[in-house]
């Protein structure tokens, strides 16, 4: 038989959503009736806006009509008018990105799974605990180590070993923090200093509502020659099934970016026209006001989780620049018996912190994608549990 990559049988198996689901599985065959609120989803609930809808539908009609009709789109890379329309939305807040430089995908999990194709299998690897997973499991499957700082410190490490892979993830899922500018130019002083590469996912910097938290690394100096950037359009706009992301590759890094325009050209074909048209709606003036009125919502969500969390006295991050809102299990507990309490007392399901990595453990996350009323009432019912 073939020989596989062994290094996919050193992957973890990913507990955690298997878990929650058995557990919330056996809960509802003991308790049919209980009414049950789900605020462990990392995914949106609000539908997509109108101009986005209209955007993507006329686009379909172009598909119909022999004169308009298009096939594989030349580059792979993205049509020139979205990319754009990207770096006009980073102009608005202040960062200069050449259309040349954004590379458009289905989304900021497969960049940030597939970044890593292009880096030597020797690389250190350095990421946060807890994280996103894919950073870690992407790693393991090139054969990578992969070391881990600590999420209370999200300044920077005196050092990491020469020419490493730095993984850096703000706002931050599953903590909901966000770097300030002062600490995220401390992460990029020290991959110039030891030649490394960071890999920045701001796939919720929609969220960021605090002046001193930047929403690209690209703001801050230096990072044009030492970072890639990854975003998404699921938690800006709602694409989670619509799929469409980016990754920035910044001129100066000329021979990460011809590598990495090689690698999608072998492997990846580009996003539907139909979909790049609905995103680059969104970045139109009515798509930015019509979007930023779901990110209120959501926002107005975990303002109240956050209201509950501050009155009962408990230590949390997040919320303010996240729709994530993470926080100490009360009373002393771990992670996996506050899930059973919380599930069997208040009928809410949440997302244990050790899920995503050894440092979440005590720690628990709860997100703002839910409906107001559902949140008010999880609130509601986790004060009169404690
Ligand atoms: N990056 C982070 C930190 C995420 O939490 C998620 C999804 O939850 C993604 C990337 C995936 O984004 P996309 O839907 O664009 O693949």
């Amino acid at each position: 038989m073939a020989k596989m990559n062994e290094n996919f049988l050193n992957l973890k198996q990913n507990y955690l959503f298997i878990e929650i689901g058995k557990r919330v599985r056996e809960f509802i065959a003991a308790n049919p009736d209980a009414p049950l609120i789900r605020m462990g989803i990392g995914d949106v609930t609000l539908p997509l806006s109108p101009c986005v809808v209209e955007a993507g539908k006329k686009a379909f009609d172009e598909m119909g009509v022999k004169e308009t009709f298009r096939g594989y789109e030349d580059s792979g890379r993205g049509y020139d008018f979205l990319r754009e329309a990207i770096a006009g939305y980073y102009k608005t807040f202040g960062a200069t990105i050449a259309a040349d430089e954004i590379f458009i995908s289905d989304g900021a999990k497969s960049d940030s799974g597939n970044i890593s194709d292009i880096f030597s299998a020797d690389c250190p690897v350095i990421v946060t605990d807890p994280a996103y997973p894919v950073y870690v499991d992407s790693n393991i499957m090139a054969g990578r180590q992969v070391a881990f700082t600590d999420f209370v410190g999200s300044t920077a490490p005196e050092t990491v070993a020469k020419d490493s892979l730095i993984y850096l993830c703000s706002p931050n899922n599953p903590t909901g923090q966000a770097y300030t500018y002062d600490e995220l130019k401390k992460w990029v002083d020290l991959a110039i200093k030891t030649d490394s590469i960071i890999i920045y996912d701001a796939a919720y910097e929609s969220f960021i509502t605090e002046k001193d938290k930047p929403r690209s690394i690209f703001l801050i100096e230096g990072a044009r020659n030492c970072a890639i950037e990854i975003c998404s359009l699921s938690k800006t706009a709602g694409f989670t099934g619509t799929r469409c992301g980016y990754t920035i590759v910044p001129n100066e890094l000329e021979k990460i970016k011809s590598t990495w325009a090689r690698r999608q050209s072998t492997k990846f074909n580009g996003v539907s026209y139909p979909v790049q048209r609905a995103a680059e709606a969104v970045f139109s003036e009515e798509g930015q006001r019509q979007t930023k009125e779901a990110t209120a919502y959501y926002q107005a969500n975990t303002k109240i989780m956050m209201t509950a969390l501050t009155e009962l006295g408990i230590d949390f991050t997040g919320g303010i620049n996240s729709p994530y809102v993470w926080f100490k299990c009360p009373k002393g507990m771990d992670s996996w018996e506050f899930f059973d309490v919380l599930l069997g007392k208040a009928n809410v399901v949440g997302t244990p912190g050790v899920g995503f990595g050894k440092n979440g453990d005590g720690w628990f996350r709860l997100t703002g994608f839910n409906t107001r009323e559902n949140t008010e009432e999880a609130m509601r019912r986790l004060r009169n549990i404690l």
